[in-house]
């Protein structure tokens, strides 16, 4: 693995073991350790263990190495601690709440009942021409 690491960046701290965590699940390109402030029970963060930045920066590998292992610790997650669901969270820029800016994938515990996780998403309603707007600036 080549080794890309940033002094000041508490993950890459965290992946050189100069900061304790939880660790939930290591392989050579990924690591995977519980969120010191959870949002719910379980609440775990996948990161690379090569620093980038956001989605933007990571190569096409590196990516599809890290949301394979996603996949298969949410799957972990759902069948160990009885989840109904859970959401897959990933922040960039800090416009969209992205704190720590090494590239990290939430994945956010959810069941029915006693769940204080409430995302509220606004649904508005567009315009035929606004929608065409908005499609052809991002057509090529
Ligand atoms: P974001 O807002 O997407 O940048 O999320 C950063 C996340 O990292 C937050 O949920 C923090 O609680 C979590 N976090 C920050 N420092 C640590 C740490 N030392 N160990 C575990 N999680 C952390
Ligand atoms: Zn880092």
């Amino acid at each position: 693995m080549i080794k890309m690491l940033k002094t000041d960046c508490i993950f890459c701290k965290i992946i050189q073991n100069e900061l304790p965590s939880k660790k939930i699940y290591e392989d050579s390109t990924c690591l995977a350790f519980l969120d010191i402030n959870p949002i719910s029970e379980g609440h775990s963060i996948v990161i690379p263990k090569q620093h980038f930045k956001n989605i933007e920066d990571t190569p096409p590998d590196v990516l599809a190495n890290l949301f394979l292992a996603v996949k298969m610790i949410s799957t972990k997650l759902r069948f160990r601690l009885h989840l109904d669901g859970y959401n897959i969270m990933q922040n960039n820029f800090k416009a969209a709440g992205q704190v720590i800016n090494h590239i990290h994938v939430h994945i956010i515990p959810r069941s029915y009942g006693d769940d204080k996780f409430k995302l509220k998403i606004p649904r508005t309603q567009i315009s035929e021409n606004k929608l065409n707007e908005v499609a052809n600036l991002l057509r090529d």
